[in-house]
Order: structure tokens, then C-alpha cells, then sequence
């Protein structure tokens, strides 16, 4: 066998192994695609096997022929195969099997080994053969340009199978193109018959790569794609994936199977749904956005069977995926669950204007896509995770940082943390806590991402009674459990509250966490996002609980803080106060001490001075006691004893103690003791009473001396008066006897000298009676009663009957009230005021009137007369003992009636004094107690 002959069996057999191998392929999956490339491959089979079976049959015509025919049939059946990718015009398609039906009528006249073509001219046949050959070239042109086509748009596997495929068809039509150029010239078989068989032999194994490639090779392929995609996603900034990834996946789908459009969708738990997460058209159309239902069409199968699925007719695609393969101009699908190790997270669906023709390895290379991107997907998610762990741990950190320096200012940084945590988990977070009697939760921190949200969440006022049953923050304060809500707005039964309800706009996601201080509950630290399908997590939960714990601490901790300043203050202006107080008693000249036991431990300056000594001095002084007076020390030790047992004791009095000098003097003291951590605390004040103690004194010895020399004159008097009595009746009596037996019978001055005496013993009688009731107002007294001064009254004008009808006189008076007094002394206090009235006349006949009037809760008489009056100068003289204004000869008189009068007043508690102007008569007045001593 020449070389020739080998490339001719290898090209024959190529071609045969192919037509096996696609034989096989459609008898495994039986469908159009495979059955149309199939056939292609099958005709070339035929006509290399009709061709071998004429070359041993001494080129049987008839095998020949039938070769001829089946090669013929080659360039429509490729037509066919490229259909199923790319729509054929209809007119290529009559063309391709008009042109195939002609040739196979022109055949037997071209057909060397046939008779019929020695009996036609040969101008006859060639035009046949060029016919046929141009038909030929230009419908196996016209494959070998789609196949280019396909492969320019798609990548990959479908790339290399559709290049390999178009590289085929072209070395065939150049093989046709050679067999008609040999037809016109028949010189250049020469040349053209190696070229043509090396030809034969390459398309046969472009088209063996193309339709049946090897395993290894189509792996090859698509791991060149793949890794396409990867270096793609890994140029990503790390920052920008997640959602890079997904269009990357996308456009690389796009690519690698020429698809129109993909979308990659992700399964909503709640919704029930595929949601659109990444959608990007090949040719920059945009794609409407919306949910897939997974009840029809392929993407709904491919998700139940969690396997790729291939929809090539419209009709089947469902709904959703219907509009967007309408607004595409898709015609059919593919549908790729993409999988993560713990979930089916979505599917990747990629639209295709026809079926492609190798859809086995587009499945598989999206399938490579997908586990890829899930791969990256879970991974970024790890990331993702991970660095939020990182940074909420940072968070925290700094948190806890802030809240232990940021003692005093804790509202402020709550507004901190409801803002951080905000931004960070989205979108608004309310901090309340329970007021200090727990009736009701107080929202002292508020924060939304929005700020016009956040106006109206303020504006809604959140003051929340405890008792408020459909609080959710209340139930959290009452169960001391989070609560954590997916989409509040879902909640049956319940109205769309924020986590500071009320709300003025719906919220969705839902994180109340409680704030705890060891097992209490103080408050709440809510979250909520307003966007529906954004729920928090579990490690979302976790965070904020931890937040909340942290802040409940600092929280606790300020407030007991605030708690111990409040104190602190108090005890400052205590402290302020109680100093203020020293300083004053020290600016009285008080001392002020205290000592702990026996010991001083303060001191001031007052203290120091009082006792005689430095203060310095003083404080080293061992105790207290040592500075007592040595007569009163035991007394005082006895008290401090008692003190200090507990027993109660007097805290003030006066005591005598002995200065540094030695002088000895009195001093007044307060004391306050306290028992402080097992020691007797006293505070003392005291004060120096010496110079009190010396006026007291003094003014109780004259105090004493003036009531002994009253007692004394009172006792002279008395016994003056008493005793002259009797030596003075005897001289009046011998002087009367005198007088009536020798008047007239001695010489007439003997008659003059019985008269003066006679008179003086006479005046001294009077004197000395008047004398006596002076001494006996203070003397014999008796107790004061209830006197009626009508009848007082009644009484002395009984007794001065004589006198005042003798003088021609008249007494009036208006009602007198009952008084407290003496009765017997009254009557004569008005009889001697009413006689010196009557006494003291003037040129008419003299007139008293007595009145009474209520004065200062006290009964005040007025005794007026109309006589000669009294010089104002003499207004106090005349009370005095023997003081008279006029000569006996114009008044009689001993100057001891009024003195009696005000002793009288005197003894009854009240006031006598005189108001008068000469010539004018006299008013007297005095004041008495009412007899029911109450005031009018
Ligand atoms: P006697 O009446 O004995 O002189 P009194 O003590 O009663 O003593 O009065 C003292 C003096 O007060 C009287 O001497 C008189 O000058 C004056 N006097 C007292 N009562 C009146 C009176 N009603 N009018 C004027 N002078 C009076």
C-alpha cells in the first residue's frame, strides 16, 4: 500500500469511525439534533464504504453510483445540522435540496464508470459536473459560514467543536472546488490528487474533533473557559464581589454558549420564589427584573429535578422566562441549579436565541460555571462573615472602650450606638430603658439611616406604659428574651411597628434584644430594616446582644455613678453648709469642736480663745476632761460615760472649767454625740458665760438687796407706825385732857400751845395710819379674786359720804366691768383718787366721773376730776412716797395717798399714771386684769 492509499483507508476510515460514533451518540439520546449530524456523518460513512466496496468491485458503476449518491446528499443534511443552531432561510433550504435532488438526477450522466456519459457530448457533462459542484461549494459554503459564526459567538467546547466543525466544511467545499477545478482541466488531477486526499484527510479529522472530540480534548476545552471565567472573577476588587461575581457569571454564560441574556436568580425562603439577583444581556438590552415562579416551565423543572435542564421550544419556557426570552428574542433555554454545599442557593439561566448544537457540553460547562461560583459564593460568604465577625468584634471593642471611659455622658453615647449599630445592620434602632419605678419603657436613644424616617420615629413620642400588652418591646422586657421577626408586615394580628412603634412607616426585618444587668432587664436595644427580605440573623441576634449587654453595664454602672454624685453633692452642700454653720458660730465667738472619745479632732480658733490657749496647744491637748473644772470633772465623766453606752444624757447645760491661765470660767455648751465605727463622735459647740454669769449675778444681789430693804422699810414702817401708836395716843390723850381742863383757865398763850399740841398729835395720828396702810398693801394682802367694781365703787363713796356732801361734790360713773384684785385695797385706790378730786378743787363745785375702757387685753379706769390740775413736771413726783405739791395750810394732807395708789396698781400687775394740765382737772389712769383674764 502506497502512501496514498494509506491517507485514502485512514481517510475512509475516519470518516466511517465518525458516522459510528454519531450513530451511537443518537442512539443513546436520541433526539433531532444528534439524528440530522448523525446522518451527516452516516451519507459520508456510505459513500466511503460504497467507494471501498467499488474499488474491490473493479469500480462496480452501480457502487459508485450509490457512493455518489450519498455524497450528494451531504451538503442538505449539513444544512439540516446547521438549522438546529441557526435558523436557515427557507430559500437556502429548497436551494440545498433542490440542488441535491438535481444532482442525484445529474448523476448517472457525470458517472464515469456508467455508460451514459460516453453517448452525451462532453460540453454536456462538464456543465453537469460544474453545476453540481458549484451547488456543492456554495451550500457546504454556506454551512462552513454558520459554522464560523457559531463558533465566533460561543466559546469553549461550542467554540472548538463549531470552529472545528467549519473547518471541515471549508477543506470539503475546497475539496469540491479542486474535483470541478480537475473537471475543467484534467492536467491538474495531477497536482490536485495528493492535495486533495491530504484535504480529504484533515476535514475527516476536523470534522471527528468537531462532532465526536475526545473526552480529554472537550475537558481541555472547558477548563480553557473556565479558567477564563475564574481569572475574570479573581480581577474583582475584593470589596466589589458578591455581586461582581454573579454578572461575571453572567456575561462568562454568556459567552461561553452564546446566549442572549442570563440571569442568575436566588431563592427566596419566604416568598417562595427565584428572585433576580444579576441579569446582563449580551447585547446590552435590559432585562426586566422580577421573581421567577418556580410552578411552570424549565426553570421550575430544573429546580425540583436540581439538575440542569435544556428547553429548546418557546412554548415550553414558562411564563416569566417566556417575557424575557420574548423581550431577548430567545427561543429557548437553559436552566442551572447552582448549588452550595448546604443549600440550593439559586439557579443560573442563560437564553438562547436556537438550541445550540452541542448542548451536552454547554450544560456542562455552565454546570463547571456554577459549581465554581458557588465555590467562590461560599466562600465570599465565609469571607464576608468573617470580616464582619472581625469587624463587629472591633465594634465592640471599641464600644466597650467607649462605654467604660464615657462614664458620665451614657445618653449620649447610646446615641452613638443606636447610630453605629444602624449603619452597620441597618436601618434604625431605638434604645428604651424602664423608668426607675419600671411603669414604663423611656426610649432615650434613637437612631434611623433615613433621616425623614427618623423624624417621624422621634415624633412618635415613645413613652410606653409596662402594662401595654401589644409592646413588643414590652414583651421582650417581660420574657427577658430576644425577639426576632423576619417581616413584621407579615405578622397576622399585628399592625406594622417599628421596634419604636408606633411607626409611621412599615418595617420589616425586626431585632429587639434585651438590655440586661445580670438576670434584670433594664431596657430594650431595637433593630429594624425597612426593606422586606433583608431578615436578621441568628449572628446578627448575637451581636446585638452583645452590644446591649455591654451597654447595659455601662448604663448600670452611670447610673449608679450619677446615683453616687447625687449623693456626693448632697453631702457637698452638707458639707458647704456645715462649714458656713462653723464659720458662723466662730464669727459669734462660739467654739466649735469635735472629738472623737476624749480626744479633739477639730477645733477652732473661738474654742482656743475660750480656753486661753493656741489652737495648736489645744488639739495636743490628751483630753477634754483636763480642761473641766477638777470640782465638775466627775460629773461630766459620768455623763460621757453614759454617752458612750448609749444612754441618753442631757445635751446642754453649763459647766465651770479652768482656762491655760488658771482663771476659772463658766461656759454654756450643746452637745451631739455619735457612734462612729466604735468610737463616741461629738460635736460640741460652746460659748463663754463668764461675763452672763457675773451680770447675773450682780443683778441678783441687788435684786436681793432691794427686797430686803423693802422687807426692811416695809418692817420699819410698820413697826414704826405700830409702835408710836400707843406713846402717841397716850401724848394725844394727856394733851386733850389738857386741853378740856385747863382751856380758857390759864393765860391765853397756854390756851395757844394746848391748841398746836393737841394738832400735832392729832396730824401725827394721821401720818402715822397712813403710814400703816402704806406697809400693809405689801404686808396684809389677801389673794386676788373676781371683784366687781360697781361695788368697789359703792363701797368707797360709802365711805367718803361725809366729805363729799360736806364739799358739796358729785361722782358719776359709767358701767365698770368685774376685775381681778383685792377688794378691800381696790375701795381704797378709788377712795383716795376720788378724795384728792374732790380735795384738789377749784372755784366750782368739784365733780369726778369714772369710766372704764378695754386697753391691751387689760381693763384701763380713767378717774377725772375738774379740779386745779397738776404741772406736767410733777406727773412722776407725785406717786412718791411723802411728796406733795402744795402747803399744808391750802391742802391737807401727808403726801402717802398716792404712793399707797401705786403700790396698790403695782401688786395687781398694773400701771398708774397721771395725765393733766394746770387749771385743766386731772385724769387718773390705771390698768387691771379682767376678772375672766382673758383678752377683750
Ligand atoms: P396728799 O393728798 O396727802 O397731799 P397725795 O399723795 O394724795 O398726798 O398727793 C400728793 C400730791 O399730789 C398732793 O399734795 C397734790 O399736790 C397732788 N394731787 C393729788 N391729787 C390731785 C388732784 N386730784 N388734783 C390736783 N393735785 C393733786
Amino acid at each position: 500500500m502506497n502512501l496514498n492509499e494509506f491517507l485514502t483507508n485512514l481517510t475512509r476510515l475516519t470518516f466511517f469511525v465518525i458516522g459510528l460514533v454519531t450513530l451511537l451518540s443518537y442512539l443513546r439520546h436520541r433526539d433531532r439534533t444528534r439524528f440530522d449530524i448523525m446522518l451527516v456523518f452516516a451519507v459520508f460513512a456510505i459513500a466511503v464504504t460504497f467507494q471501498e466496496l467499488a474499488a474491490l468491485n473493479n469500480n462496480d458503476p452501480t457502487l459508485n453510483l450509490l457512493n455518489g449518491l450519498a455524497a450528494l446528499a451531504q451538503p442538505y443534511l449539513q444544512l439540516r445540522v446547521v438549522d438546529h443552531f441557526r435558523r436557515v432561510p427557507f430559500r437556502i433550504k429548497v436551494i440545498g435540496f433542490g440542488g441535491m435532488v438535481l444532482s442525484w438526477l445529474l448523476l448517472p450522466l457525470i458517472s464515469q464508470s456508467l455508460p451514459l456519459r460516453q453517448a452525451l457530448p462532453i460540453g454536456a457533462t462538464v456543465t453537469a459536473t460544474m453545476l453540481i459542484v458549484v451547488w456543492y461549494a456554495l451550500v457546504e459554503g454556506y454551512a462552513t459560514i454558520a459554522f464560523i459564526r457559531g463558533a465566533v459567538t460561543t466559546a469553549g467546547v461550542t467554540r472548538w467543536r463549531l470552529g472545528l466543525a467549519s473547518l471541515g466544511s471549508a477543506l470539503i467545499v475546497l475539496i469540491i472546488v479542486a474535483a470541478g477545478a480537475v473537471v475543467l482541466a484534467p492536467e491538474l488531477a495531477l497536482y490536485t490528487a495528493a492535495v486533495t486526499q491530504f484535504l480529504s484527510l484533515a476535514s475527516g479529522v476536523s470534522y471527528y474533533l468537531g462532532f465526536a472530540p475526545p473526552r480529554f480534548l472537550r475537558h481541555w476545552w472547558q477548563s480553557a473557559e473556565l479558567y477564563h471565567f475564574l481569572r475574570d472573577v479573581n480581577q474583582i476588587p475584593p470589596e466589589k464581589r458578591g455581586h461582581e461575581i454573579l454578572d461575571r457569571l453572567c456575561d462568562a454564560t454568556n459567552r461561553a454558549v452564546g446566549a442572549l441574556a442570563s440571569v442568575v436568580t436566588q431563592w427566596r425562603e419566604r416568598e417562595q420564589h427565584l428572585s433576580i439577583v444579576s441579569a446582563r444581556a449580551a447585547r446590552g438590552a435590559l432585562l426586566p427584573i422580577g421573581a421567577f415562579d418556580l410552578s411552570d416551565g424549565a426553570v421550575g423543572r430544573a429546580w425540583r429535578e436540581r439538575q440542569a435542564v435544556f428547553e429548546p421550544s418557546p412554548a415550553e419556557l414558562g411564563e416569566r422566562s417566556r417575557e424575557i426570552a420574548a423581550h431577548v428574542e430567545a427561543q429557548s433555554l437553559i436552566a442551572v441549579p447552582i448549588t452550595t454545599a448546604r443549600e440550593v442557593w439559586g439557579e443560573l439561566i442563560a437564553f438562547l436565541r436556537h438550541a445550540p448544537l452541542f448542548v451536552d457540553d454547554d450544560v456542562n460547562l455552565l454546570n463547571l460555571f456554577v459549581e465554581q461560583a458557588a465555590v467562590i459564593l461560599e466562600h465570599e460568604a465565609m469571607l464576608n462573615e468573617q470580616r464582619a465577625q472581625s469587624e463587629r468584634s472591633k465594634i465592640l471593642a471599641e464600644i466597650s472602650q467607649a462605654l467604660t471611659e464615657v462614664i458620665s455622658d451614657y445618653p449620649n453615647l447610646l446615641h452613638g450606638i443606636a447610630q453605629r449599630a444602624s449603619e452597620l445592620l441597618g436601618d434604625a434602632c431605638v434604645i428604651s430603658l424602664l423608668s426607675p419605678d419600671e411603669r414604663s419603657l423611656r426610649t432615650v436613644a434613637i437612631y434611623d439611616v433615613d433621616a425623614q424616617r427618623l423624624d417621624a420615629l422621634r415624633a412618635s413620642a415613645p413613652e410606653r406604659p409596662v402594662s401595654s400588652p401589644d409592646s413588643l418591646r414590652v414583651k421582650v422586657i417581660n420574657s427577658g428574651r430576644a425577639l426576632r421577626i423576619d417581616d413584621l408586615s407579615l405578622q397576622s394580628g399585628s399592625p406594622a411597628q417599628s421596634n419604636g412603634e408606633p411607626s409611621a412607616s412599615p418595617v420589616h426585618g425586626l431585632l429587639i434584644v434585651p438590655l440586661r444587668v445580670q438576670s434584670k432587664v433594664i431596657g430594650t436595644m431595637g433593630l429594624s430594616r425597612h426593606q422586606a427580605g433583608y431578615p436578621y440573623t441568628a449572628a446578627d441576634q448575637q451581636f446585638v446582644q452583645d452590644i446591649a449587654d455591654r451597654a447595659a453595664l455601662a448604663i448600670a454602672s452611670a447610673q449608679e455613678n450619677l446615683e453616687r454624685r447625687h449623693v456626693e453633692d448632697a453631702l457637698r452642700a452638707q458639707t458647704s453648709l456645715y462649714e458656713s454653720f462653723l464659720k458662723a458660730q466662730s464669727d459669734m465667738g462660739d467654739g466649735v469642736s469635735i472629738t472623737e472619745g476624749t480626744h479633739f479632732v477639730y477645733a477652732n480658733e473661738a474654742l482656743a480663745r475660750i480656753y486661753g490657749y493656741s489652737l495648736p496647744e489645744l488639739l495636743s491637748i490628751g483630753s477634754f476632761l483636763d480642761l473641766i473644772a477638777p470640782e465638775e470633772r466627775a460629773s461630766v465623766q459620768e455623763r460621757f460615760r453614759q454617752r458612750q453606752e448609749g444612754e441618753t444624757t442631757s445635751n446642754n447645760g453649763e459647766i465651770l472649767v479652768v482656762r491655760k491661765d488658771g482663771r476659772r470660767v463658766y461656759i454654756e455648751y450643746a452637745v451631739k454625740s455619735m457612734r462612729r465605727n466604735g468610737t463616741l463622735q461629738t460635736f460640741s459647740i460652746i460659748r463663754d458665760i463668764s461675763e452672763r454669769k457675773r451680770a447675773e449675778q450682780a443683778l441678783r444681789e441687788t435684786a436681793a438687796d432691794l427686797a430686803r430693804s423693802n422687807a426692811d422699810l416695809e418692817q420699819f414702817a410698820y413697826v414704826a407706825s405700830h409702835d408710836l401708836q400707843e406713846p402717841l395716843q397716850m401724848v394725844s390723850s394727856f394733851v386733850q385732857l389738857l386741853k378740856r381742863r385747863y382751856e380758857g383757865k390759864l393765860d391765853k398763850d397756854a390756851d395757844e400751845f394746848i391748841r398746836f399740841a393737841v394738832d400735832g398729835a392729832e396730824r401725827m395720828q394721821t401720818l402715822i395710819n397712813d403710814l400703816l396702810d402704806y406697809s400693809r398693801v405689801g404686808t396684809r394682802g389677801k389673794p386676788l379674786g373676781c371683784v366687781d367694781m360697781e361695788e368697789v365703787l359703792k363701797q368707797s363713796l360709802l365711805n367718803l359720804r361725809l366729805t363729799l356732801e360736806d364739799q358739796h361734790a358729785s361722782v358719776t360713773h359709767d358701767a365698770l366691768p368685774d376685775v381681778l384684785g383685792d377688794e378691800s385695797q381696790l375701795v381704797q385706790l378709788f377712795q383716795n383718787l376720788i378724795s384728792n378730786g374732790v380735795k384738789f378743787h377749784g372755784d366750782e363745785p368739784p365733780h369726778v366721773h369714772i369710766s372704764a375702757a378695754p386697753q391691751d387685753g387689760r381693763w384701763r379706769f380713767a378717774v377725772r376730776d375738774n379740779g386745779i390740775g397738776i404741772d406736767p413736771q410733777y406727773f412722776e413726783r407725785i406717786f412718791t412716797l411723802f411728796q406733795r405739791l402744795h402747803k399744808r395750810s391750802d391742802y391737807p394732807g401727808t403726801g402717802i395717798g398716792l404712793a399707797i395708789c401705786k403700790k396698790i396698781v403695782e401688786r395687781h400687775g398694773g400701771r398708774i399714771w397721771v395725765e393733766s394740765q394746770e387749771g385743766q382737772g386731772s385724769t387718773f389712769y390705771l390698768t387691771l386684769a379682767d376678772a375672766r383674764a382673758t383678752i377683750i
